[in-house]
């Protein structure tokens, strides 16, 4: 990657399986990076890899010009920001706040406005592309916010991203995320029951899958995240299902979905049961596997 001759100064907040490799390619990119993760083994691993770590968030983000976060969820978002640890109280003026979670739009809102009462832009930023895209610096962003606040932060996504898309005002950026996750999580069941029938007629799964692929069923699953171990060698299916996304995360996004659906009165039937059938595969002690996991409900033992 070419160093970075506009050189920021960036907290970012949160290292899991998506935040890690988000901060180093900013790190690579030339950036002063402070990263900061509760779990000690996260820094670590940022540590190792030369990424700034400070000792607590607010440590990281007392210089930041951009305060990058990639939390799990709204409670997390919530607490870091306007909760007890009152983050947002403490930025330096003129920081510029981009929340990469997946949150609930209501609370993207609720920090935004909280963010433009101390005179801060803030952009809801949630991304797409698994943690392959995170590592290869291709994700796709879909930001909510003001125009203004986005073309700050352009430079900075287009180190972690291929894809900017401007979804709307605060909040959009999160509705336009749940909308496509809701669509991952029917299709990852859908592949899996399809690739489950071909081997229980004694098909050989690669041949099968790399039929779909090619045919009306083929879809990101078939391309990058073949739910069965053995298909696809970088896949987390054949990895025992580790790193990856969590069912627990997608089981969240699908919950955000239903939540959202109620509140405008949307028909999301399959949504609905795609949200059921993770949680049953959460139930029986997955949840921290990979989604793609959710395999193993349709499968044959
Ligand atoms: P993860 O669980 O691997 O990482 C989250 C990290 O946040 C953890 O390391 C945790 O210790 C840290 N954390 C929690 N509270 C914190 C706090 N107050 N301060 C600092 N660190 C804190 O999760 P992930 O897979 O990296 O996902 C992060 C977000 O991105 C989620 O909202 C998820 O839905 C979304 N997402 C994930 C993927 C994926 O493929 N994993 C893809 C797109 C979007």
């Amino acid at each position: 990657m070419e160093p970075e001759t506009n050189t920021m100064r960036i907290a970012f907040l949160g290292l899991g399986n998506m935040g890690g490799p988000m901060a180093l390619n900013l790190h690579k990119a030339g950036h002063a990076v402070q990263a900061f993760d509760l779990s000690a083994a996260a820094c670590d691993r940022l540590r190792a890899d030369g990424v700034g770590i400070a000792a607590s968030a607010a440590e990281a983000v007392q210089k930041a010009e951009v305060v990058i976060s990639m939390l799990p969820a709204s409670q997390h978002v919530e607490a870091l920001y306007l909760g007890g640890q009152g983050l947002l109280a403490q930025l330096p003026a003129g920081a510029l706040v981009i929340d990469c979670s997946t949150i609930s739009a209501a609370t993207a809102r609720k920090l935004a406005e909280a963010a433009a009462a101390r005179g801060l832009d803030c952009l809801d930023a949630p991304v797409s592309g698994g943690t392959g895209g995170a590592i290869a610096g291709t994700l796709t962003f879909m930001v909510g916010g003001s125009a203004q606040a986005l073309e700050r932060a352009r430079p900075l996504l287009e180190k972690m991203g291929a894809n900017i898309f401007h979804a709307g005002d605060a909040g959009a950026g999160q509705t336009a995320k749940i909308c496509n996750n809701m669509l991952l999580g029917i299709l990852m069941i859908g592949t899996s029951e399809a690739i489950a029938l071909g081997v229980a007629n004694g098909l050989d799964p690669k041949v099968l899958s790399e039929i779909m692929r090619r045919s009306s069923g083929g879809n990101w699953a078939l391309e990058k995240y073949n739910p069965l171990p053995g298909v696809m060698e970088n896949a987390p299916a054949s990895k025992g299902y580790a790193g990856g996304f969590g069912t627990d995360l997608m089981l969240k996004d699908l919950g955000l979905a239903q939540e959202n659906a109620t509140a405008v009165r949307a028909a999301t039937p399959l949504g609905g049961l795609a949200r059921s059938l993770y949680a049953a595969h959460s139930l029986a002690g997955h949840g921290a596997l990979d989604f793609s996991s959710v395999i193993r409900l349709v499968q044959k033992a």
